[in-house]
Protein backbone atom coordinates (compact mmCIF):
# COMPACT_ATOMS: atom_id res chain seq x y z
CA UNK A 1 0.00 0.00 0.00
CA UNK A 2 1.82 3.03 -1.25
CA UNK A 3 0.83 6.60 0.72
CA UNK A 4 1.05 10.03 -0.95
CA UNK A 5 3.88 11.37 1.40
CA UNK A 6 6.05 8.14 0.65
CA UNK A 7 6.16 9.08 -3.04
CA UNK A 8 8.65 12.44 -3.34
CA UNK A 9 11.09 9.48 -1.88
CA UNK A 10 11.16 7.82 -5.45
CA UNK A 11 12.34 4.08 -3.57
CA UNK A 12 14.57 2.42 -6.21
CA UNK A 13 13.01 -0.04 -8.30
CA UNK A 14 13.17 -3.40 -6.59
CA UNK A 15 11.72 -1.21 -3.97
CA UNK A 16 8.73 -0.46 -5.58
CA UNK A 17 8.15 -3.47 -7.69
CA UNK A 18 8.69 -5.48 -3.79
CA UNK A 19 5.51 -2.34 -2.45
CA UNK A 20 3.48 -3.21 -5.72
CA UNK A 21 3.10 -7.36 -5.43
CA UNK A 22 -0.56 -8.18 -5.91
CA UNK A 23 -2.04 -9.47 -2.22
CA UNK A 24 -5.23 -8.99 -3.44
CA UNK A 25 -6.83 -12.15 -4.13
CA UNK A 26 -9.32 -10.82 -6.48
CA UNK A 27 -6.60 -9.18 -7.96
CA UNK A 28 -4.69 -12.71 -8.19
CA UNK A 29 -8.40 -13.85 -10.24
CA UNK A 30 -8.87 -11.17 -12.46
CA UNK A 31 -4.95 -11.21 -13.58
CA UNK A 32 -4.52 -14.96 -14.18
CA UNK A 33 -8.07 -15.26 -15.72
CA UNK A 34 -8.57 -17.69 -12.67
CA UNK A 35 -12.32 -19.37 -12.23
CA UNK A 36 -14.37 -17.24 -9.99
CA UNK A 37 -15.34 -19.92 -7.76
CA UNK A 38 -11.76 -20.05 -6.82
CA UNK A 39 -12.24 -16.69 -4.40
CA UNK A 40 -14.10 -17.77 -1.22
CA UNK A 41 -11.58 -20.72 -0.38
CA UNK A 42 -8.44 -18.27 -1.29
CA UNK A 43 -10.13 -15.36 0.52
CA UNK A 44 -10.17 -18.26 3.85
CA UNK A 45 -6.54 -19.10 3.21
CA UNK A 46 -5.43 -15.98 2.80
CA UNK A 47 -6.78 -14.66 5.95
CA UNK A 48 -4.52 -16.98 7.97
CA UNK A 49 -1.42 -16.40 5.76
CA UNK A 50 -1.96 -13.80 2.90
CA UNK A 51 -1.28 -13.52 -0.66
CA UNK A 52 1.77 -12.10 -1.77
CA UNK A 53 2.92 -12.05 -5.45
CA UNK A 54 5.16 -9.90 -7.33
CA UNK A 55 5.17 -8.46 -10.52
CA UNK A 56 8.29 -10.40 -12.51
CA UNK A 57 6.98 -13.62 -10.54
CA UNK A 58 3.54 -13.19 -11.37
CA UNK A 59 4.53 -12.97 -15.52
CA UNK A 60 6.06 -16.35 -15.83
CA UNK A 61 2.24 -18.03 -14.63
CA UNK A 62 0.40 -19.49 -17.89
CA UNK A 63 -2.84 -17.35 -17.55
CA UNK A 64 -5.92 -19.93 -16.91
CA UNK A 65 -3.94 -22.67 -15.94
CA UNK A 66 -4.52 -23.52 -12.49
CA UNK A 67 -2.24 -26.05 -12.31
CA UNK A 68 0.95 -23.98 -13.24
CA UNK A 69 3.93 -24.70 -11.27
CA UNK A 70 4.55 -21.64 -10.35
CA UNK A 71 1.09 -20.32 -9.29
CA UNK A 72 0.79 -23.68 -7.05
CA UNK A 73 3.52 -21.96 -5.17
CA UNK A 74 1.80 -19.07 -4.08
CA UNK A 75 -2.26 -19.59 -4.33
CA UNK A 76 -3.90 -19.71 -1.23
CA UNK A 77 -5.89 -23.17 -0.91
CA UNK A 78 -8.89 -24.48 0.89
CA UNK A 79 -6.31 -27.56 1.82
CA UNK A 80 -4.25 -25.15 4.38
CA UNK A 81 -7.51 -25.85 7.01
CA UNK A 82 -6.73 -28.76 7.42
CA UNK A 83 -5.21 -29.78 10.52
CA UNK A 84 -3.29 -33.15 10.00
CA UNK A 85 -1.13 -35.02 12.70
CA UNK A 86 2.39 -34.17 13.10
CA UNK A 87 1.95 -30.76 10.78
CA UNK A 88 2.88 -27.71 13.59
CA UNK A 89 3.71 -24.50 13.98
CA UNK A 90 7.39 -24.99 14.58
CA UNK A 91 8.69 -28.14 12.91
CA UNK A 92 12.31 -27.20 13.38
CA UNK A 93 11.56 -26.37 17.03
CA UNK A 94 14.11 -23.48 15.91
CA UNK A 95 12.39 -21.06 19.14
CA UNK A 96 14.49 -23.46 21.25
CA UNK A 97 17.78 -22.52 19.22
CA UNK A 98 17.20 -19.28 19.45
CA UNK A 99 19.89 -18.06 22.13
CA UNK A 100 19.72 -14.33 20.74
CA UNK A 101 17.23 -12.35 19.26
CA UNK A 102 17.90 -12.85 15.48
CA UNK A 103 20.17 -15.51 15.50
CA UNK A 104 19.76 -19.36 15.50
CA UNK A 105 23.03 -21.52 16.23
CA UNK A 106 22.52 -24.85 15.48
CA UNK A 107 25.50 -25.94 13.09
CA UNK A 108 28.58 -26.64 14.44
CA UNK A 109 31.19 -23.72 12.65
CA UNK A 110 28.21 -21.51 11.27
CA UNK A 111 25.45 -18.89 12.83
CA UNK A 112 22.19 -18.20 10.95
CA UNK A 113 21.15 -14.47 11.46
CA UNK A 114 17.31 -13.20 11.00
CA UNK A 115 18.57 -10.35 8.57
CA UNK A 116 14.91 -9.39 8.07
CA UNK A 117 11.57 -10.68 8.72
CA UNK A 118 9.95 -9.60 5.31
CA UNK A 119 9.60 -11.83 1.66
CA UNK A 120 8.85 -10.39 -1.35
CA UNK A 121 6.39 -13.52 -1.99
CA UNK A 122 4.36 -15.41 0.26
CA UNK A 123 5.41 -19.26 -0.84
CA UNK A 124 2.62 -21.40 0.85
CA UNK A 125 4.85 -24.16 2.01
CA UNK A 126 7.03 -22.00 4.09
CA UNK A 127 7.93 -23.75 7.05
CA UNK A 128 8.48 -20.18 8.38
CA UNK A 129 5.27 -19.25 8.00
CA UNK A 130 4.57 -19.45 11.65
CA UNK A 131 7.63 -18.30 13.06
CA UNK A 132 7.38 -14.95 14.84
CA UNK A 133 9.22 -12.49 12.72
CA UNK A 134 7.92 -9.41 15.27
CA UNK A 135 10.32 -10.60 17.97
CA UNK A 136 13.69 -11.41 15.49
CA UNK A 137 13.93 -7.58 14.40
CA UNK A 138 17.86 -6.55 14.55
CA UNK A 139 18.11 -3.20 16.14
CA UNK A 140 21.05 -1.29 17.21
CA UNK A 141 21.14 -2.65 20.67
CA UNK A 142 20.74 -6.15 19.63
CA UNK A 143 22.63 -6.21 16.82
CA UNK A 144 25.15 -5.24 19.11
CA UNK A 145 24.40 -8.17 21.64
CA UNK A 146 24.80 -10.22 18.10
CA UNK A 147 27.99 -9.19 17.62
CA UNK A 148 29.60 -9.84 21.04
CA UNK A 149 28.27 -13.26 20.39
CA UNK A 150 29.71 -13.56 17.51
CA UNK A 151 32.87 -12.24 18.72
CA UNK A 152 33.75 -14.48 21.74
CA UNK A 153 33.00 -18.09 20.05
CA UNK A 154 35.62 -18.21 17.34
CA UNK A 155 34.43 -21.50 16.35
CA UNK A 156 32.08 -19.59 14.07
CA UNK A 157 33.46 -19.52 10.67
CA UNK A 158 30.81 -18.46 8.53
CA UNK A 159 27.73 -15.98 8.86
CA UNK A 160 24.24 -17.11 7.14
CA UNK A 161 21.93 -14.28 6.34
CA UNK A 162 18.60 -15.51 6.49
CA UNK A 163 15.10 -14.50 6.98
CA UNK A 164 12.50 -14.21 5.98
CA UNK A 165 14.95 -12.62 3.08
CA UNK A 166 17.48 -10.77 3.77
CA UNK A 167 17.72 -9.29 0.42
CA UNK A 168 14.46 -7.52 1.54
CA UNK A 169 16.57 -5.23 3.64
CA UNK A 170 18.24 -2.21 1.79
CA UNK A 171 21.69 -2.65 0.19
CA UNK A 172 22.56 0.29 2.62
CA UNK A 173 21.59 -1.80 5.37
CA UNK A 174 23.62 -4.87 4.31
CA UNK A 175 26.61 -3.43 3.72
CA UNK A 176 26.60 -2.00 7.10
CA UNK A 177 26.34 -5.49 8.68
CA UNK A 178 28.83 -7.02 6.43
CA UNK A 179 31.45 -4.50 7.27
CA UNK A 180 30.72 -4.96 10.90
CA UNK A 181 31.17 -8.82 10.47
CA UNK A 182 34.79 -8.12 8.48
CA UNK A 183 36.12 -7.06 11.51
CA UNK A 184 35.30 -9.91 13.51
CA UNK A 185 39.04 -11.97 12.72
CA UNK A 186 37.63 -15.44 12.97
CA UNK A 187 35.01 -15.22 10.28
CA UNK A 188 35.74 -16.68 7.08
CA UNK A 189 32.73 -16.69 5.31
CA UNK A 190 29.41 -15.05 4.50
CA UNK A 191 26.47 -16.73 3.02
CA UNK A 192 23.19 -15.93 2.07
CA UNK A 193 20.18 -17.63 1.57
CA UNK A 194 17.66 -16.08 -0.52
CA UNK A 195 14.49 -16.31 -2.97
CA UNK A 196 14.09 -12.21 -3.64
CA UNK A 197 16.63 -12.32 -6.66
CA UNK A 198 14.45 -15.17 -8.16
CA UNK A 199 10.97 -12.96 -7.82
CA UNK A 200 12.63 -9.65 -8.24
CA UNK A 201 15.74 -9.90 -10.69
CA UNK A 202 16.00 -6.47 -10.27
CA UNK A 203 17.02 -6.92 -6.47
CA UNK A 204 20.44 -7.54 -7.83
CA UNK A 205 21.61 -4.12 -7.85
CA UNK A 206 25.34 -3.17 -8.80
CA UNK A 207 25.35 -2.18 -4.96
CA UNK A 208 25.07 -5.43 -3.96
CA UNK A 209 27.07 -7.26 -6.19
CA UNK A 210 29.98 -4.95 -5.49
CA UNK A 211 29.17 -5.36 -1.81
CA UNK A 212 29.53 -9.00 -2.19
CA UNK A 213 32.57 -8.60 -4.52
CA UNK A 214 34.50 -6.19 -2.41
CA UNK A 215 33.75 -8.33 1.11
CA UNK A 216 37.18 -9.68 2.63
CA UNK A 217 34.84 -12.46 3.54
CA UNK A 218 34.20 -15.07 0.64
CA UNK A 219 30.69 -14.81 -0.50
CA UNK A 220 28.64 -17.34 -1.47
CA UNK A 221 24.94 -17.01 -2.57
CA UNK A 222 21.80 -20.19 -2.09
CA UNK A 223 19.15 -19.25 -4.26
CA UNK A 224 15.92 -20.62 -3.85
CA UNK A 225 14.20 -21.56 -6.83
CA UNK A 226 12.22 -24.89 -7.31
CA UNK A 227 11.28 -25.47 -10.97
CA UNK A 228 12.46 -24.62 -14.66
CA UNK A 229 9.83 -22.33 -15.58
CA UNK A 230 11.24 -19.93 -12.86
CA UNK A 231 14.21 -19.49 -14.56
CA UNK A 232 12.97 -16.85 -17.35
CA UNK A 233 15.40 -14.67 -18.99
CA UNK A 234 15.69 -11.84 -16.13
CA UNK A 235 16.23 -14.17 -13.74
CA UNK A 236 19.17 -15.64 -15.64
CA UNK A 237 20.65 -11.89 -16.61
CA UNK A 238 20.37 -11.51 -12.76
CA UNK A 239 21.93 -14.77 -11.43
CA UNK A 240 24.88 -14.31 -13.99
CA UNK A 241 25.87 -10.98 -12.10
CA UNK A 242 25.79 -12.62 -9.02
CA UNK A 243 27.58 -15.47 -10.14
CA UNK A 244 30.36 -12.86 -11.13
CA UNK A 245 30.13 -11.03 -7.77
CA UNK A 246 30.64 -14.47 -5.87
CA UNK A 247 32.88 -17.18 -4.48
CA UNK A 248 29.80 -19.61 -5.14
CA UNK A 249 26.21 -19.57 -6.28
CA UNK A 250 24.52 -22.28 -5.20
CA UNK A 251 20.61 -23.31 -5.10
CA UNK A 252 18.01 -25.33 -3.05
CA UNK A 253 14.61 -26.32 -3.83
CA UNK A 254 12.09 -28.24 -2.14
CA UNK A 255 10.61 -31.28 -3.42
CA UNK A 256 6.42 -29.90 -3.43
CA UNK A 257 3.74 -32.50 -5.00
CA UNK A 258 1.82 -31.24 -8.02
CA UNK A 259 4.91 -28.71 -8.91
CA UNK A 260 8.19 -30.90 -8.95
CA UNK A 261 7.80 -33.87 -8.11
CA UNK A 262 8.53 -35.65 -11.54
CA UNK A 263 12.32 -37.06 -11.94
CA UNK A 264 11.95 -35.11 -15.51
CA UNK A 265 11.41 -31.81 -14.38
CA UNK A 266 14.00 -31.55 -11.86
CA UNK A 267 16.32 -33.13 -14.12
CA UNK A 268 15.04 -30.15 -16.46
CA UNK A 269 16.11 -27.87 -13.43
CA UNK A 270 19.37 -28.76 -12.88
CA UNK A 271 20.74 -28.34 -16.15
CA UNK A 272 18.89 -24.78 -16.46
CA UNK A 273 20.63 -24.11 -13.08
CA UNK A 274 24.08 -24.94 -15.08
CA UNK A 275 23.39 -22.89 -17.52
CA UNK A 276 22.72 -20.21 -15.73
CA UNK A 277 25.87 -20.28 -13.87
CA UNK A 278 24.33 -22.36 -10.32
CA UNK A 279 24.95 -25.43 -8.89
CA UNK A 280 22.34 -27.60 -7.07
CA UNK A 281 23.00 -27.65 -3.41
CA UNK A 282 20.41 -29.25 -1.49
CA UNK A 283 16.54 -30.66 -2.41
CA UNK A 284 15.12 -31.05 0.85
CA UNK A 285 11.87 -32.74 2.04
CA UNK A 286 8.53 -30.44 2.99
CA UNK A 287 8.98 -29.55 6.66
CA UNK A 288 6.24 -30.40 8.30
CA UNK A 289 4.56 -27.16 8.75
CA UNK A 290 0.93 -26.77 9.69
CA UNK A 291 -1.05 -25.81 6.46
CA UNK A 292 1.08 -27.29 3.83
CA UNK A 293 0.33 -30.88 3.98
CA UNK A 294 -1.15 -31.24 0.58
CA UNK A 295 2.44 -30.37 -0.77
CA UNK A 296 3.75 -33.65 1.01
CA UNK A 297 6.15 -36.47 -1.07
CA UNK A 298 6.30 -39.44 0.45
CA UNK A 299 10.50 -40.14 1.50
CA UNK A 300 10.24 -43.28 -0.68
CA UNK A 301 9.13 -41.25 -3.26
CA UNK A 302 11.87 -38.60 -3.31
CA UNK A 303 14.45 -41.52 -3.17
CA UNK A 304 13.24 -42.81 -6.12
CA UNK A 305 13.28 -39.14 -7.79
CA UNK A 306 16.38 -38.46 -6.74
CA UNK A 307 17.42 -41.72 -8.12
CA UNK A 308 16.61 -40.80 -11.43
CA UNK A 309 18.45 -37.77 -11.30
CA UNK A 310 21.33 -39.63 -10.54
CA UNK A 311 20.63 -42.30 -13.52
CA UNK A 312 20.53 -39.57 -15.84
CA UNK A 313 22.84 -36.63 -14.42
CA UNK A 314 26.73 -35.50 -13.71
CA UNK A 315 26.92 -35.91 -10.39
CA UNK A 316 27.74 -32.56 -9.62
CA UNK A 317 23.94 -31.64 -11.02
CA UNK A 318 22.13 -34.31 -8.16
CA UNK A 319 21.11 -32.51 -5.41
CA UNK A 320 21.64 -33.23 -2.12
CA UNK A 321 18.25 -34.79 -0.50
CA UNK A 322 18.13 -34.19 2.84
CA UNK A 323 14.96 -33.59 5.34
CA UNK A 324 15.27 -31.31 9.10
CA UNK A 325 15.07 -32.99 12.00
CA UNK A 326 14.90 -30.75 15.08
CA UNK A 327 18.07 -31.54 17.41
CA UNK A 328 19.64 -33.14 14.81
CA UNK A 329 23.76 -31.46 14.12
CA UNK A 330 23.23 -30.97 11.03
CA UNK A 331 20.38 -31.45 7.97
CA UNK A 332 19.94 -35.45 7.55
CA UNK A 333 21.44 -36.93 4.57
CA UNK A 334 18.64 -39.23 2.58
CA UNK A 335 20.34 -42.11 0.22
CA UNK A 336 19.00 -42.24 -3.83
CA UNK A 337 17.92 -45.58 -5.06
CA UNK A 338 19.02 -46.23 -7.99
CA UNK A 339 17.11 -47.64 -11.03
CA UNK A 340 19.18 -50.53 -11.35
CA UNK A 341 19.73 -51.58 -7.69
CA UNK A 342 16.65 -53.69 -6.61
CA UNK A 343 17.11 -53.25 -2.93
CA UNK A 344 17.33 -49.83 -1.02
CA UNK A 345 20.73 -48.31 -0.39
CA UNK A 346 19.89 -47.11 2.65
C1 LIG B 1 20.32 -25.01 7.06
C2 LIG B 1 20.89 -24.30 8.20
C3 LIG B 1 22.24 -23.94 8.23
C4 LIG B 1 23.18 -24.23 7.08
O1 LIG B 1 23.40 -25.59 6.92
P1 LIG B 1 24.37 -26.09 5.77
O2 LIG B 1 24.25 -27.59 5.83
O3 LIG B 1 25.71 -25.60 6.08
O4 LIG B 1 23.85 -25.53 4.48
C5 LIG B 1 22.72 -23.32 9.35
N1 LIG B 1 21.94 -23.03 10.41
C6 LIG B 1 20.63 -23.38 10.42
C7 LIG B 1 19.81 -23.06 11.61
C8 LIG B 1 20.05 -24.02 9.31
O5 LIG B 1 18.77 -24.32 9.33
S1 LIG C 1 10.80 -16.63 0.26
FE1 LIG C 1 11.53 -18.26 1.62
S2 LIG C 1 11.16 -17.51 3.70
FE2 LIG C 1 9.95 -16.24 2.29
S3 LIG C 1 7.92 -17.21 2.19
FE3 LIG C 1 9.10 -18.07 0.53
S4 LIG C 1 10.02 -19.94 1.35
FE4 LIG C 1 9.35 -18.67 3.10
Amino acid sequence: MQTMSLNHINPIQWQQILADAVSDPAMLLERLQLPANMLDSMIAAHDSFSLRVPEPYLQRITPGDVNDPLLLQVLPQPQEQLEVKGYVTDPLDERSSNQQQGLIHKYRGRVLLIVSGGCAINCRYCFRRHFPYGDNQLGGAQWQQLLDYLKQDNSIQEVIFSGGDPLATTDQRLASMVSDLEEIPHLKRLRLHTRLPVVIPQRVTPELTQLLQNSRLQTVVVTHINHPQELDDSLIAALKELRNATDQLLNQSVLLKGINDQGEILCQLSEALFDAGVLPYYLHLLDPVAGASHFKISETTAKNLVGQMCDSLPGYLVPKLVKELAGATAKVPIMPILKNNGQSIS
